[in-house]
């Protein structure tokens, strides 16, 4: 194989070695394939393609700093992804077949597995699930494929924890009250771009959401979540609209432990103005740090309300919570919640 530079990984797709895919018909899933080509045989009719009939996962794996080969909470992603194919209608694996395969995925792209040296590299793994059969009514996918895909990949941005500018735009919404804000399907990737895109050409790297009922109180990011750092205590935002981050549980539960307060209930938008440290949350970087925070009322306007965290640095608290995490994920520390599932290799 080809040799990677794991120093130069960034959040970009390389082919590995083989992608797994099963289908699920008449009441079955088909045995599990490995495909060393990763371009799909797919019908043009399929529900995914017409009425985003998707939703997927992201979790990663790791080589420990023993050697061992570890997944962080995959469980939770399987238990995530059944909540979302129920939200459309579709048939999903059970939490022991998505784990066997995230583990089989893992095995057949080694290769492609950053070694422990290369610091905030990581095999990422992108479970994927569609709806595939031929249809145009508008109804749920009788036929679903269940797809195990990986990369290896390195720090999100530039290099994590350099924190970032990011952008409100009330007059944008990622997800409908009482829509598909909690649930984790393409379509709200989709509603996402296009006030993306115009954050990006203003030079912002992400939008924060309010939430889309009341636009008073703070939902999240367009692909993580939102948490703050007052005095002692870790806050994030509950809501409908929101996404149940793994990361985020996560760092409530590790914050708890290292003896901090954990406030998750509505966060009004005045509260930015309180706020020690500001970060966004998720799988691929744990925790990127906000720098500044501009509320913009709509995106295209002059006026604007900016708040600052920080001086462009990862905030102390956040950095603490950041480092049990990775550390945990590396097996530098003991897993005394018991996250991590060893990957036998
Ligand atoms: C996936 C995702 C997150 C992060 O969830 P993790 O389980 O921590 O990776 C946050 N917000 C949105 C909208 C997401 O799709």
């Amino acid at each position: 194989m080809t040799k990677i530079d794991w120093s130069k990984l960034t959040f970009s797709y390389t082919k590995t070695n083989t992608i797994l895919s099963t289908s699920y018909r008449d009441g079955a899933w088909s045995p599990v394939e490995s495909l060393t080509d990763d371009t799909l045989r797919l019908t043009s009719f399929a529900g995914a393609l017409h009425y985003a009939i998707e939703c997927f996962e992201g979790l990663k794996a790791f080589r420990g700093k023993d050697g061992k080969v570890r997944l962080f909470r995959p469980e939770e992603n399987a238990r995530r992804l059944q909540r979302s194919a129920k939200y459309l209608g579709i048939e999903a694996p059970s939490t022991e077949m998505f784990v066997e395969m995230c583990k089989q995925a893992v095995r057949e792209n080694l290769d492609f597995l950053p070694p422990y040296e290369a610091t905030g590299a990581s095999l990422y793994l992108r479970p994927t699930l569609i709806g595939s059969n031929p249809q145009l009514g508008v109804q749920s996918s009788k036929e679903s494929t269940f797809l195990m895909l990986c990369s290896p990949v390195g720090a999100y941005t530039g290099g994590a924890l350099e924190a970032i500018d990011c952008v409100i735009a009330r007059n944008y919404d990622r997800a409908a009250p009482n829509g598909s804000g909690a649930f984790k399907v393409g379509g709200n990737y989709a509603c996402s771009l296009c006030s993306l895109n115009i954050a990006h050409e203003l030079g912002y790297k992400a939008v924060l959401y309010l939430d889309p009922a009341t636009k008073t109180t703070i939902d999240e990011f367009n692909s993580s979540n939102f948490f703050a750092i007052r005095g002692n205590s870790y806050i994030t935002p509950k809501s409908d609209s929101i996404l149940p981050s793994i990361t985020n549980m996560s760092l409530e539960t590790v914050a708890a432990h290292l003896g901090m307060e954990v406030e998750r209930r509505p966060v009004p938008v005045e509260e930015l103005a309180t706020f020690d440290e500001v970060g966004e949350c998720g799988t691929a970087v744990v925790i990127t740090p906000v720098h500044k925070l501009v509320d913009k009322p709509f995106l295209e306007s002059e006026e604007e309300t900016v708040y600052t965290y920080g001086d462009g640095m990862c905030g102390p608290k956040s950095l603490r919570l950041y480092n049990y995490i990775t550390q945990l994920q590396r097996g530098e520390i003991e897993d005394i919640f018991g996250w991590n599932v060893e990957v036998e290799i």
